[in-house]
């Protein structure tokens, strides 16, 4: 019997190594905070090894990069690289060859703020450009920071925003979410939350502002995973380098999970999002979110959602409503196969704010479908298609917060 565990922290960090106003001392003080068991910094264009990887305070502090052609006069492609060993932009100004080389490393290419809205006062656009390159895993299909672009039409709308950015964050950008169904009818794309945080400082007249600060960013849009194996965690100190055998089996856990799309991205901040499960079966098996099973041959496939508080449960079909019900959980059965992802949106602060985004689960025709699936995705395909061994019944899957001595 495999219970899962669950875990969530903040992906997409930026430090004083790069354009970020804060130390790792600061991003783990703001993590520790909130409550997360992990952070990913991802500076640009530099592999930060003057810290490393490990826990501190408890926090397991992982270091990737975000990679960037600095000498393209056109802005855009940037590419979160985590899991890397080794520095990725020294290798090619291209963006295939960079998701190559990250392939090449086992890690995980997840192309950051794919789309960006403009405005007049900010008409810098990093979207990604170059939507031919293969061999990705993933794309960051809810980026905090793009959240406010949209709404930064003036200066006291830009003040108005660093002082009350709930009133603004409504979920991905509708754009982005439908880019992402347009991915899905391909291949798997794994979607996470990023938060881009830099804590940067700006001044508009007379007022000085840090705009989102790392402390306010760890508690708003956070990647939430299940695994079969529990983190080793920080029990004692000293648990910080690479070389420590439990730093590298729980950075392992993390990927994993991610790679599988064993996640959810959670908007924590309009309340807490752990809890939420999304799963189904049919008779040739079940699996959890990111997983695929085999459309039944005869019978429906079930699935089930359970949110942790009452709310609004979408269940997307290939980017349609499928079913929606106003409850702590829904519960659908299809004999259809497609991509199921489940959008849940929950009243907060005078309007509906998207508040949980699964990855799918992926009900394909027949296994040969499935394995071309996995072929597509690349690297990271074992673990993606392999169904949970010994996934307890749907409805008993828990959450167990112990962890491995
Ligand atoms: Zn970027
Ligand atoms: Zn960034």
């Amino acid at each position: 019997m495999n219970p899962l565990y669950e875990y969530f922290g903040n992906i997409h960090i930026h430090t004083v190594y790069s354009d970020g106003a804060g130390h790792f001392e600061e991003v783990v003080g703001a993590a520790r905070e909130a409550g997360l068991d992990y952070v990913f910094v991802t500076d640009h264009n530099v592999l930060v090894r003057e810290e490393e990887e490990g826990y501190r305070h408890g926090v397991l502090t992982l270091v990737g990069q975000e990679v960037h052609d600095a000498m393209n006069p056109q802005p855009g492609n940037h590419l979160l690289c985590l899991g890397v060993h080794k520095d990725i932009i020294s290798l090619s100004s291209h963006p295939q060859q960079w998701i190559n080389a990250v392939n090449a490393q086992g890690a995980l290419a997840i192309l950051a703020h794919p789309i960006e809205a403009c405005t007049e006062l900010i008409p810098d656009d990093y979207s990604w450009r170059n939507w031919e390159v293969t061999g990705y895993q993933g794309i960051e299909l809810w980026n905090y920071m793009s959240t406010f672009r949209p709404h930064a039409t003036s200066k006291l709308k830009s003040i108005l925003i660093s002082y009350f950015p709930h009133w603004f964050t409504e979920g991905p950008l509708p754009q982005m979410l439908e880019k992402w169904d347009e991915l899905l009818a391909e291949r798997p794309v794994v979607a996470i939350g990023g938060t881009d945080v830099h804590a940067q400082v700006y001044q508009i007249g007379l007022i000085r502002r840090c705009f989102l600060p790392y402390v306010h960013c760890a508690q708003a849009v956070n990647t939430h995973i299940l695994s079969q194996r529990p983190l080793c965690g920080p029990q004692g100190e000293g648990r910080l380098g690479f070389q420590h055998e439990h730093v590298r089996h729980d950075r392992q856990v993390i990927l994993d999970a991610l790679a599988a799309g064993h996640c959810w991205i959670g908007y924590d901040l309009a309340g807490p999002t752990q809890g939420f499960r999304f799963q189904a079966h049919n008779h040739n098996g079940e699996t959890i979110l990111g997983g695929s099973l085999a459309a039944p041959e005869a019978g429906q496939t079930i699935f089930r959602v359970s949110s942790p508080e009452k709310a609004t449960i979408r269940l997307m079909r290939n980017g349609e409503v499928a079913h929606e019900v106003y409850a702590n959980e829904l519960w659908y059965e299809s004999a259809e196969p497609g991509v199921y992802r489940v959008e849940v949106w929950k009243q907060r602060w005078g309007k509906l704010r998207g508040w949980i985004f699964s990855n799918p689960i992926y009900v394909v025709r027949s296994a040969r479908d499935e394995l071309r699936g996995g072929e597509l995705r690349g690297a990271n395909c074992a673990t993606c298609y392999l169904p949970p061994a010994n996934l307890q019944p749907a409805t008993t899957l828990t959450f167990y917060a112990d962890r491995c001595g």
